[in-house]
């Protein structure tokens, strides 16, 4: 019999209307394993069966390469959830990453799960090198002290709209858009320092299992990466009473955006260019849907719009926005399609 998935197909506005007025406490996680799925449209389905009937919510993706989850699972269903996981031998061993702030909103409106090609878009081709040759992974004290020690090089793996409210303190922050562009920068930019003490870092460490076999593979000979990333980073440093050398916040993809690491704002409002601030925005135009940092000053005169330009193009009439906006999906495909192109 085939089978037939349950999709909540409702528009967006009504999933977040139900999540948000269910009163239902949730806990928010993510983790992630390289694991072998000789099919992972079936573990898919699985997963999708279990956790639905869970009530979880989330964002996961499953590949043969493995899984890469972030969710949100009702705390009444955690001792299931937790049942679960441990009666698979793939997932039993998973290291859980609870989210550092449940924010006031929940993280997810829904539960994804999607077969992909890859559980990271990284662009690279898995059979040119050795991806299981990756660094060994840095504790929280170790990564203080890579960051205290002169001769380390502390390298964010994260984008450039990541590592602009918060990053740890000396370290290299790329200014790229995406994880594929920095694998492709970082080897060249920074050969100077192949032979230095290299230190890696993500938000929960699943990009730098992947970056630093990548790197050694590029000649680096000594990288290391922090484990469970800056998420865990924050857990170990409260649990030890570590000094605290991450600035700002760790961005993540959910409902919540960002989550407070450490008590400065590193970064300035994108309208005014004035305040300092680190709350991202998503622009309300239909078109853009631009994540911008804006202060509450500038995001009431502007009304939610990310620009004038935005705001300006609300105003026209439905069936030219509507249009455009067919224009720019079709551009947005079409780079897609590009990024899938391996790199080497
Ligand atoms: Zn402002
Ligand atoms: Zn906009």
């Amino acid at each position: 019999m085939k089978w037939k998935e349950k999709r909540d197909l409702r528009p967006r506005a009504q999933q977040k209307q139900a999540v948000q007025g269910d009163g239902t406490i949730r806990r928010t996680l993510s983790f992630y394993k390289y694991v072998h799925f000789t099919d992972p449209e079936a573990v898919r389905r699985e997963l999708f069966t279990a956790w639905g009937a869970l009530g979880c919510l989330g964002r996961i993706y499953v590949a043969h390469e493995g899984i890469n989850a972030q969710m949100s699972v009702p705390k009444a269903s955690w001792a299931e959830f937790e049942r679960f996981m441990k009666s698979r031998v793939e997932y039993q061993d998973i290291p859980f990453k609870l989210a550092v702030e449940e924010g006031s909103a929940p993280a997810f409106y829904k539960l994804s799960i999607r077969h992909k090609a890859k559980i990271v878009a990284d662009g690279l081709d898995d059979t040119s090198f050795d991806v299981t040759n990756t660094g060994t992974y840095l504790t929280a004290a170790q990564m203080n002290e890579y960051i205290d020690d002169p001769e380390a090089i502390v390298i964010d793996m994260r984008n450039n709209y990541e590592s602009e409210i918060g990053y740890f303190k000396g370290a290299i922050t790329p200014d790229v858009k995406t994880f594929r562009d920095e694998l492709r920068l970082v080897p060249k930019k920074l050969r100077v320092h192949k032979n230095k003490k290299i230190a890696l870092y993500c938000t929960g460490g699943i990009r730098c299992e992947k970056a630093s076999a990548w790197l050694k593979h590029s000649g680096f000979t000594n990288v290391r990466h922090l484990k469970g990333g800056i998420i865990d980073y924050k857990h170990q440093v409260e649990a030890s009473g570590l000094a605290n050398y991450f600035k700002g916040r760790n961005f993540v993809f959910d409902e919540r955006m960002s989550e407070r690491i450490g008590t400065e704002i590193v970064s300035t409002c994108h309208l005014c260019r004035k305040v300092k601030c680190d709350t991202y925005h998503d622009c309300r135009a239909q078109v853009c849907h631009r994540l911008f940092i804006g202060c509450d000053t500038c995001v009431k005169k502007r009304h939610g719009f990310c620009s004038y330009r935005c705001q300006t193009l609300d105003r026209l009439p439905s069936s030219v926005k509507k249009r455009f906006t067919r224009l720019l999906s079709t551009c947005r495909r079409i780079k897609g399609e590009l990024r899938k192109v391996p790199l080497y």
